[in-house]
């Protein structure tokens, strides 16, 4: 059975194979998906994104459509190359995505749809995404209850779900905790008020600050942490991101890096600004 940890691996995945092609080939066994396809081909469009949100997987693709698959106990995606001998029978398959350099093939899927931005938020069986960090109506309050409902995971994974506060990338995750003072592999429940409020004005504070250019993660990133770190030299941008083995900004300290989470994120931090036992400020 597909835990949420394989989904996460098979989103990741995906999107890794798929993000930024365009498809060449729709195939389905599902005739409503078919007949959706007649209307609104999916040839020739962008996928932009793959995601994994609970047990449901999301491809979304340009020009406002989203297939969703739920995994339940026996689905699957394998990413094939193209006239790559597949895994399972031909008659398990459900859905075929085809861009030049890959196949996707979905077997035994039951459940697949496709959607628009507005009827996947209408649809209360796909968990929703997080209050946006760059969205004007962000909710402080919303983002820091979701936040505290984690009680018992390492905040590290928690700023990256995107179900609590969408927009926070790995980067961002180090550095914001950096900012805080705080490790990423604390539980949540050993988390001052005054840790969690940190945590995301800082993020809402470092996303905005790098939404200067959108040609890209890197240059954002890049642009914003100049500022963060209050430095000008391109080389001092981040304050641990990238930097292990190299001194902390602020103490001194060497820089450590673990991996952590589903996807095996790498996370770094200062064992001196930010030590795992809970600080009482
Ligand atoms: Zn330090």
């Amino acid at each position: 059975m597909p835990e949420g940890d394989t989904i996460f691996r098979a989103a990741r995945a995906l999107h890794k194979a798929l993000a930024g092609a365009t498809v060449t080939g729709f195939e389905t066994a599902y005739a409503h998906l078919a007949s959706a396809n007649d209307s609104t081909p999916v040839n020739g469009r962008i996928i932009e994104t793959v995601e994994a949100r609970g047990k449901w997987l999301l491809i979304h693709f340009s020009g406002d459509l989203i297939l969703v698959t739920h995994m339940l106990m026996s689905g699957s995606w394998h990413i094939y190359r193209p006239g790559e001998r597949w895994k399972r029978p031909r008659s398990y398959m459900r859905i075929i995505l085809r861009t030049a350099e890959y196949e996707a093939v979905a077997f035994s899927v039951p459940v697949a749809q496709f959607h628009t931005a507005r009827s996947l938020e209408r649809n209360t069986a796909i968990p929703k995404l997080g209050p946006d960090l760059l969205k004007q109506d962000f909710s402080e309050d919303e983002a820091k209850s979701r936040i505290r409902a984690r009680a018992d995971e390492e905040i590290g994974n928690v700023l990256l779900d995107q179900k609590v506060m969408a927009g926070i990338g790995n980067v961002f995750k180090s550095e914001i905790c950096f900012v805080c003072g705080v490790h990423p592999f604390r539980r949540v429940s050993s988390l001052s008020g005054r840790e969690i409020d940190c945590l995301v004005d800082s993020g809402r504070r470092l996303m905005n600050a790098n939404v200067t250019d959108t040609s890209g993660d890197q240059t954002v990133t890049y642009t914003g942490f100049r500022r963060t770190t209050r430095r000008s030299d391109p080389a001092a941008r981040v304050w641990v991101y990238r930097r292990k083995g190299e001194q902390c900004r602020r103490c001194g300290t060497v820089i450590e890096m673990r991996r952590q989470g589903p996807g095996a994120r790498s996370s770094y931090w200062c064992p001196q600004c930010q030590p795992i036992a809970a600080q009482h400020r």
